[in-house]
């Protein structure tokens, strides 16, 4: 069956923003009546909709060809069931953003990471904690939690916990403080690349083309303005990102051309304020929506 299956959270933090991104790739979907499995109509990617725990898993057992999940996850299950097993981060996406950290109580006696050793600390990623605080020398022993880990040293079952935090509020609720990040983690897209067809090939390399263009095009502005033809040179200078602008003569204003250009950086008020310094005039910043070569 020559299709691609790509796996994401069925309903959870990753599951709107995997679902667009991957529509902002032209995919389009038959959602089932039990939506567990939304087959592609005019490209031959399906979707399945997952927890997304089961996603790596699902990689690894050749389930499914692709994959998005938090690299938290991702790294866990490829530590524990060893090498990866042939699962490989092709893109790390923008979202899901959170990191990994170690917190103890409040009137704890630890402070820092080294006080560890030989502690017991609670996490639902044990593998990912063991080989972070082994890499500094530090040796644990982890407690595996599957949610509300946060609740562990209140119960005495754990002296510190290793958690993924956003904003801190959980750990301050429940008197704990944030020591130390252990890892930062995004949401990234996996793939498993093994044995697969040379048509599968190509239809994934034509994907991961469309999104590459998704993902640049979304950190990407198409900026238009007029500039003394003597300031070019600094003003392209001055656009983030930019090469090679196009330049057009400005009918009647012979001193002076409209430029416009792609950034392929973000383009803050500073740099139009740079830019008007420089003598530009009309400055104008448009989103760019898709890119491709
Ligand atoms: P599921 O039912 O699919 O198992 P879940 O409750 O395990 O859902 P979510 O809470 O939706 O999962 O989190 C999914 C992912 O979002 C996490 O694995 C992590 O990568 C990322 N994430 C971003 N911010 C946070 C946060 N503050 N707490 C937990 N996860 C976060
Ligand atoms: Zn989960």
């Amino acid at each position: 069956m020559n299709r691609i299956r790509v796996a994401i959270q069925k309903s959870g933090r990753l599951s709107e923003k995997s679902l667009d991104l991957l529509q902002s790739c032209g995919l389009r979907f038959a959602r089932s009546k039990d939506k567990l499995y939304w087959y592609g109509k005019d490209f031959p990617v399906d979707l399945l909709l997952v927890r997304d725990d089961d996603i790596p898993r699902m990689l690894l057992d050749g389930v499914c060809e692709l994959g998005i999940v938090g690299e938290n996850i991702a790294e866990e299950v490829m530590l524990e069931s060893g090498e990866g097993g042939g699962m490989t981060q092709l893109r790390k996406l923008s979202f899901g953003g959170c990191r990994l950290s170690l917190a103890v109580p409040e009137d704890s006696s630890i402070t820092s990471a080294q006080d560890l050793d030989g502690c017991r600390i609670a996490t639902s990623y044990p593998a990912l904690t063991n080989a972070l605080l082994a890499r500094r020398g530090i040796t644990a022993e982890t407690v595996k939690f599957s949610g509300s880990v946060e609740i562990a040293p209140g119960l005495g079952i754990a002296d510190a916990i290793s958690d993924l935090v956003s904003t801190g509020t959980t750990l301050r609720a429940n008197h704990l403080i944030e020591m130390e990040v252990l890892f930062e983690s995004t949401a990234a897209l996996y793939g498993q690349l093994d044995k697969l067809s040379p048509e599968k090939r190509t239809m994934l390399d034509r994907l991961l083309a469309r999104l590459d263009g998704v993902l640049l095009a979304a950190e990407s502005k198409y900026v238009m303005l007029n500039a003394p033809r003597d300031a070019i040179e600094e003003i392209t200078r001055l656009l983030p990102g930019a090469e090679n602008p196009s330049l057009m003569n400005l009918e009647g204003a012979p001193d002076r051309v409209a430029l416009h250009a792609v950034c392929r950086e973000a383009v803050f008020w500073e740099h139009l304020e740079a830019l008007r310094g420089a003598g530009a005039t009309a400055i104008l910043v448009l989103p760019v929506e898709k890119m491709l070569g």
